[in-house]
């Protein structure tokens, strides 16, 4: 051929990469392979085995065991076990390890992506130029922070042997994400791959093991998900980090709601990617290519939904399509591939499936017209118009090539449809105009927003989602606190201030007036719905007044007025500030008035209960002083922009109190929630609860906007359960017994919400370092990363 005739095709010739080294390593394993346990390789002669696939020819790749119930045990015990000498090494030592893994795959990283390419069906392009060079630069970035750690997290400490599960969509990547933090951090880890994709996590313990890891560091278990399940049960793991399903993510919510294991959620998404008409539209079609077609769309933040203004939608489609029939779909070892294979039979089932029922339910599908691959599993990039924002296709996540399209008007539409999904994982806004793109940010209720760009990831930026999306980040310094728990958690026990209850009722110290404290709504004090009240004791057994007997439909109204407060989240955190002072100083005016209430109820002598108001003051000190100091950062990733970590309120938030120390502990969880700009609804202890209901008088002379907090006094495991339920409430902490916790993690899978809970033991909320600053506005916020590129 000649070039004058290339020239007037612009066909690709094949770009084949060599599978050969891969194919090589295989052999040299016989295409077998065991469980990595303790620094050595095991294959039980009674274990189950299973098969794993070439997606892009159907062929047999390697055979590989199943972890069971003992091989579980013997991972954790391993965990467990290396766990105390791992987290002693210095952080220096421990950066020389993850320096030395990130050298080793670097070495190795042709045959990781291959390797990676053939088992998972993904193109040679995206394993070489983007999986592998992330992996790389996320055990090169964490060796960094476990050389810091000293320094940067002074406070914090590892958390034990953790377990971590991942999918298959990015078996590599994922597996950097969930091994380079913990390791950094001091933990020790039990990782399982997925079914469809062991390959690359077998290599990857193979080259641990040159790196002279200690054994037991690092354990990989595969198997199917009851492997994964076993891990989750398992009572040596102090954490679990999962990647998957939002399915399986509430399952492993509800398995370990009765446990203390930390738990981070990496779910599912459909995420919208919205085009304005000033957008640079050219740049925009490329973008979508990037945001749907990347991994044959079989990635969780995926711009799988399409908004796009009407003004240009016409022309978007058409550009759109054009560019769709240029796209190259088939041997994902070709470097010129565009889309690869997708990872099985039964997940293209379900791609089809859910792409007739969008056909029926109205929408218009156009697909790219070349010719699939005669073997393997491929599916051709589908476009889909005319999609009501109700419809299936509009609102589940496909996990394939698949594009819904819908249209908007204005910006104020596009939000509302953006967020008009259980998920909350990512977003990209197109547009010229910069100050549009960010004044739209923050209203879009995602942990990611891409600005002009889109499926941007680096190890110094936290990723994860609101919502349905899951829980906790990965990456950067907020991914760091997800494998660290405070050093100082215990109660010192001599040193707190102990209240104490009446165990029996003197009735001639009845009150003479009604003194019935109301519930307080919206601004308002009013009188449960339920018409009822309850007793409230002093420690000398005479009775303090009545409280109101809160109920479901308290709660409703309570977190109905917290939805309509969110001007308090615009606000600026100077006047957060103001308010939270003036608060203090309301409180000050009246301190000996709470101070008789606090002696009269829990039975304190007057030293103490002026400690427990004075510590109180100067806690909304502390408060008011971090509202406009809790400020994000601004990360320089590998590109040419800026992403910020925006630290955002979570929401509505429901708060359930402690009995100890009424005043201080109920102002120790309230204060970090409004100083972040959440508005709260709020169970006061049951016993002190007349506190929290003086506290209300403080709260309407502050200036403190009605509906900003909400006080529902009653039984707290039946408000709690009210509140975990609530798909309004965005967060929920606990701090009562190990039943109110558990409760409460158990029925807030819902809309999956962020809990925090005490895990039934007590706090000390005098000692400022476990009850008060930083770690407590982190609980209170969720990290955003606004990815931002400059230049033409
Ligand atoms: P799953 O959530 O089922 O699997 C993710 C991981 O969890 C795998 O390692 C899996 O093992 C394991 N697992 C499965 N069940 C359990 C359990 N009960 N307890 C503990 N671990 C378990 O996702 P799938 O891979 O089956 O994909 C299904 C759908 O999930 C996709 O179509 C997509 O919508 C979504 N998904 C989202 C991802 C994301 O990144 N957010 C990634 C992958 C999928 P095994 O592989 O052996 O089944």
């Amino acid at each position: 051929m000649q070039v004058t005739e290339i020239y007037k095709t612009l066909d690709y010739s094949p770009a084949p990469e060599s599978p050969e080294q891969a194919i090589e390593w295989l052999k040299e394993n016989k295409s077998s392979f065991g469980l990595f346990i303790n620094g050595k390789w095991l294959k039980p002669k009674s274990a189950a085995v299973f098969k794993t696939f070439n997606p892009a020819s159907g062929k047999k790749l390697a055979t590989i065991t199943e972890a069971g119930k003992a091989e579980v045990n013997s991972a954790v015990n391993a965990a467990k076990q290396a766990f105390p000498k791992w987290n002693a090494l210095t952080g220096h030592e421990r950066a020389r390890y993850l320096y030395a893994i990130a050298r080793q795959i670097q070495k190795h990283s042709r045959l990781f992506a291959v390797l990676e390419s053939m088992d998972n069906g993904k193109t040679i392009r995206e394993t070489r130029d983007i999986d592998v060079p992330l992996v790389i630069r996320h055990f090169y970035h964490h060796a960094g922070w476990a050389q810091t750690l000293e320094s940067e997290f002074p406070e914090h400490t590892a958390i034990g042997p953790v377990g971590q599960i991942i999918p298959w969509n990015f078996p590599l990547m994922l597996l950097s994400w969930k091994i380079a933090p913990a390791l950094a951090a001091g933990n020790t880890v039990v990782l399982k791959p997925a079914e469809f994709t062991p390959l690359t996590a077998l290599l990857f313990a193979e080259i641990c093991s040159l790196t002279g890891l200690p054994p037991g560091v690092l354990n990989v278990l595969t198997g199917p998900g009851n492997t994964g399940s076993m891990l989750v049960k398992h009572p040596d793991l102090k954490k679990i980090a999962f990647t998957g399903s939002t399915e399986v993510g509430r399952i492993i919510r509800e398995q370990t709601a009765d446990s203390d294991k930390k738990l981070t959620l990496e779910l599912g998404g459909k995420s919208p990617f919205i085009v304005f008409e000033d957008a640079d539209l050219d740049s925009a079609i490329e973008g979508l290519v990037d945001a749907i077609w990347f991994n044959q769309g079989q990635v969780c933040c995926a711009g799988s939904r399409l908004l796009v203004q009407e003004s240009v939608a016409e022309k978007v489609t058409d550009r759109l399509k054009a560019r769709m029939a240029k796209l190259r779909v088939g041997d994902p070892l070709d470097k010129s591939m565009d889309m690869g294979a997708i990872i099985a039979p039964i997940q293209k089932k379900r791609i089809q499936k859910l792409v007739e029922k969008g056909e029926k339910e109205g929408a218009e599908i156009w697909q790219w017209q070349g010719t699939l691959p005669q073997n393997g599993y491929f599916f051709p990039p589908t476009l889909l118009t005319n999609v009501a924002p109700a419809s299936t296709v509009a609102q589940t996540e496909i996990f394939g090539p698949v594009l819904s399209s819908m249209t908007f008007r204005t910006p104020d539409e596009a939000v509302m449809l953006a967020n008009n999904s259980a998920y909350g994982l990512a977003a990209s806004v197109w547009s010229e105009n910069i100050n549009q793109s960010l004044h739209l940010a923050p209203k879009l209720k995602v942990g990611v927003v891409w600005i002009n760009c889109t499926n941007q990831f680096d190890a110094s930026a936290g990723f994860g989602g609101y919502r349905e999306s899951g829980y906790g980040r990965e990456g950067g310094h907020e991914g760091m606190f997800e494998y660290l728990k405070l050093k100082k958690g215990a109660v010192d026990s001599a040193q707190r201030l102990k209240v104490k209850q009446a165990t029996k009722t003197d009735k001639s110290g009845q009150y003479q007036i009604d003194r019935t404290a109301k519930l307080y709504i919206g601004g308002k004090q009013t009188r449960p719905d339920s018409g009822y009240s309850l007793p409230v004791v002093n420690a000398d057994g005479s009775l303090a007044g009545e409280i109101g007997h809160g109920n479901r439909k308290d709660i409703r109204n309570a977190v109905e007025a917290a939805n309509k407060a969110s001007g308090w989240h615009s606000l600026t955190p100077h006047s957060r500030a103001q308010i939270l002072y003036f608060i203090a100083e309301n409180l000050e005016t009246r301190s000996e008035e709470f101070e008789s209430r606090i002696m009269r109820l829990t039975g304190l002598n007057k030293k103490q209960a002026a400690q427990e108001v004075q510590t109180s003051v100067s806690r909304i000190f502390t408060y008011a002083a971090l509202a406009d100091k809790h400020e994000g950062l601004v990360h320089q990733p590998p590109m040419r922009g800026l992403a910020l970590a925006l630290n955002e309120p979570i929401g509505v938030m429901g708060i359930i109190c402690p009995d100890e120390a009424p005043l201080l502990g109920l102002l120790s969880l309230l204060l970090p929630a409004l100083a972040m700009g959440n508005s709260v609804v709020l169970i006061p202890s049951r016993p002190f609860a007349l506190v929290a209901t003086d506290f209300y008088q403080v709260l309407e002379t502050s200036d403190v906007p009605p509906g900003v907090v909400n006080i529902v006094s009653g039984n707290a495991l039946e408000l709690g359960t009210i509140l975990a339920k609530h798909d309004d409430v965005a967060g929920l902490w606990v701090v009562g017994t190990m039943d109110e916790c558990k409760n409460a993690k158990k029925f807030s899978t819902g809309n999956m919400k962020i809990i925090w809970t005490c895990e039934g033991k007590e706090l000390d909320w005098f000692d400022s370092q476990q009850s008060e600053g930083r770690e407590w506005m982190r609980r209170a916020s969720q990290v955003k990363n606004v990815w931002i590129p400059y230049g033409e």
